[in-house]
């Protein structure tokens, strides 16, 4: 299985931000509140994801290392609406046959956590006794020891780090609810406690973009039924700072699709002559049979069902509150 697992891991695992998304994606899914996320040398040389989630059982853990052994994805109505955020069941299998991958984890319910790997030629699932408290650690060391072609792609740590960085970002800001350390080399690079009023909501946002975004801030909040978007928009005269940031989130997912950004760029070109120097963070909620995500597996692109609707919501929306800043 060795190399189905790593052809795999050519579509999920491109660089040491891929691993940590599926790894901190799966943290999620398990109902983590708060998460670490350690990164050595950019990620090449070490990754540490820990979290306080639900844990797996010590037999779970065997299978969490095997391929295709916990795909969620039983039927078609499963594809349509697929509501958490790991799906393929096969992330966990595909970096550990391009790293070396240690497993630990205690679920509530067990007194004693255990820690599990992959060796030799057949990947062969090892387990041994642990200490660890209630939730996971996945360590990924050597990130592609093994495929040499793979490694050489790798930018400079600083760069590797970069986009770790900006993952983190990203998430934080889908997930208020969910406290995220970041460290590289020893170093604490972002601390974000979870978010249970507005205030540290906004403090994080703040912390994410920048004092000056939030300076000069318009929230937004409009709901049509189905289709809602939410979260802040920079003031039009406050649109002038080189790289502002630009997010967008569709049924909490990161995504930047070009409908959705056309979208934007059109409300704003109304009132600021540069829409590259427009900065939004925007939430957009839809029902899930509205939406494609399976449109590529990495996942940063979607498809809508009526996308005329959805730009023409999204203008709408995003001018009248622009409108508003402007009386
Ligand atoms: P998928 O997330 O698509 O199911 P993965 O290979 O990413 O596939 O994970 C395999 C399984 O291992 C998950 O379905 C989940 O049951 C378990 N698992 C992985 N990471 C964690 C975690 N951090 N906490 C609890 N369970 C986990
Ligand atoms: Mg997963």
């Amino acid at each position: 299985p060795r190399l189905a697992n790593q052809i795999a891991a050519g579509e999920v695992v491109e660089r040491p931000a891929s691993v940590v998304k599926e790894l901190v994606e799966n943290s999620l899914d398990a109902g983590a509140t708060n998460i670490e996320v350690q990164v050595e040398r950019g990620g090449q040389n070490k990754l540490l994801i820990r979290d306080n989630g639900g844990g797996i059982d010590k037999q779970q853990l065997v299978l969490a290392l095997s391929r295709h052994a916990t795909s969620k994805v039983h039927s078609l109505d499963d594809i349509e609406s697929i509501a958490t955020l790991g799906f393929r069941g096969e992330a966990l299998a595909s970096i550990s046959s391009v790293s070396r991958l240690t497993l630990t984890s205690r679920p509530p319910q067990q007194t004693e956590a255990w820690l599990a790997y992959a060796e030799g030629r057949d990947m062969q699932v090892q387990l041994k006794p642990a200490a660890h408290p209630v939730g996971t650690t996945v360590e990924v060391a050597d990130l592609f020891f093994n495929t040499p072609a793979r490694r050489k792609f790798l930018r400079a740590d600083k760069t590797e780090f970069h986009h770790i960085d900006e993952l983190i970002k990203r998430l934080a800001l889908s997930r208020f609810d969910v406290g995220f350390a970041l460290s590289h080399n020893g170093k604490s690079i972002r601390n974000l406690p979870r978010c249970n009023t507005d205030v540290a909501k906004l403090k994080r946002l703040q912390m994410i973009c920048g004092a000056g975004f939030c300076r000069d801030l318009v929230q937004i909040e409009q709901d049509a039924g189905t289709l809602k978007l939410a979260g802040w928009l920079l003031k039009p005269m406050a649109c002038q700072v080189q790289n502002p940031p630009q997010y967008t989130f569709i049924n909490g997912r990161m995504i930047r699709d070009k409908v959705v950004t056309h979208a934007i760029k059109q409300a704003y070109a109304a009132v600021v002559s540069d829409t590259s120097l427009a900065g939004y963070v925007l939430y957009i909620d839809l029902p899930f049979d509205q939406v494609d995500v399976n449109v590529h597996p990495t996942k940063h692109e979607v498809r809508f069902i009526e996308t005329r609707l959805v730009h023409d919501f999204v203008v709408q929306a995003v001018a009248q509150a622009l409108q508003q800043t402007q009386l």
